[in-house]
């Protein structure tokens, strides 16, 4: 298995381009931007696309599913409790970016705690992690977890936006995300990796 990040958008996510090195199959973890550059670089990896996999509805991860469903006739999956935040994309992009409103993201594909995505034999598994969002996901491959606006390196994502939510966001991270092995590799939504170890350690999520 092969990782691949890319660092797009309005507010530099990290997109995770998964890839089964036997079948070139792959999936890509958020979508955070339309740029020309970014689909290319994907086409460029010679990759069969299989699936978007958000781990949030949140603007700053997603402005790109229109195009690269264009671009590769991919689907996107997304927590059903964060269409609300789905619907607010262009309210959003006004109101923190001062942009034009875009359309609505399409999405009518939804993943559920516990649900496996397969690309070649390499298994993708969803875990719900509630807080900075209703419908926070966190995605386990093998012994990398990409967690999302969820956990940080050093910190957690923030939840005074609408529907965040403080104590599911702990209870998330320390019951579910705390209980992976500590080598557990973490790529988070923005910034740098860190494991599991590290942050039972030193995160801030401790001071809470
Ligand atoms: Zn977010």
């Amino acid at each position: 298995m092969e990782i691949k990040t890319f660092v797009e958008g309005p507010i530099d996510a990290n997109n995770y381009l998964i890839i089964d090195e036997k079948t070139k199959e792959a999936v890509l973890i958020d979508c955070s931007s339309a740029r020309p550059e970014f689909i290319k670089a994907v086409e460029d990896s010679g990759v069969k696309l299989k699936y978007i996999l958000l781990t949030h509805g949140h603007f700053d991860h997603l402005l790109g599913i229109d195009a690269f469903k264009e671009a590769f006739g991919v689907d996107t999956y997304v927590a059903e409790e964060d269409l609300t935040q789905v619907k607010l994309v262009p309210d959003m992009m006004q109101m923190f970016l001062g942009m034009p409103p875009v359309p609505i993201p399409a999405i009518v594909n939804f993943v559920n705690d516990g649900d496996e995505f397969k690309i070649g034999d390499t298994v993708i598994k969803a875990i719900s992690t509630p807080g900075h969002t209703k419908g926070g996901m966190c995605y386990l491959v093998e012994n990398n977890l990409f967690s999302g606006d969820t956990l940080f390196q050093g910190s957690v994502g923030r939840c005074d936006l609408l529907e965040g939510d403080l104590k599911a966001i702990v209870k998330s991270i320390k019951e579910k995300l705390f209980t992976l092995p500590d080598d557990t590799r973490v790529y988070p939504g923005h910034g740098a990796s860190t494991t599991v170890g590290y942050e039972k350690k030193y995160n801030e999520i401790l001071n809470i």
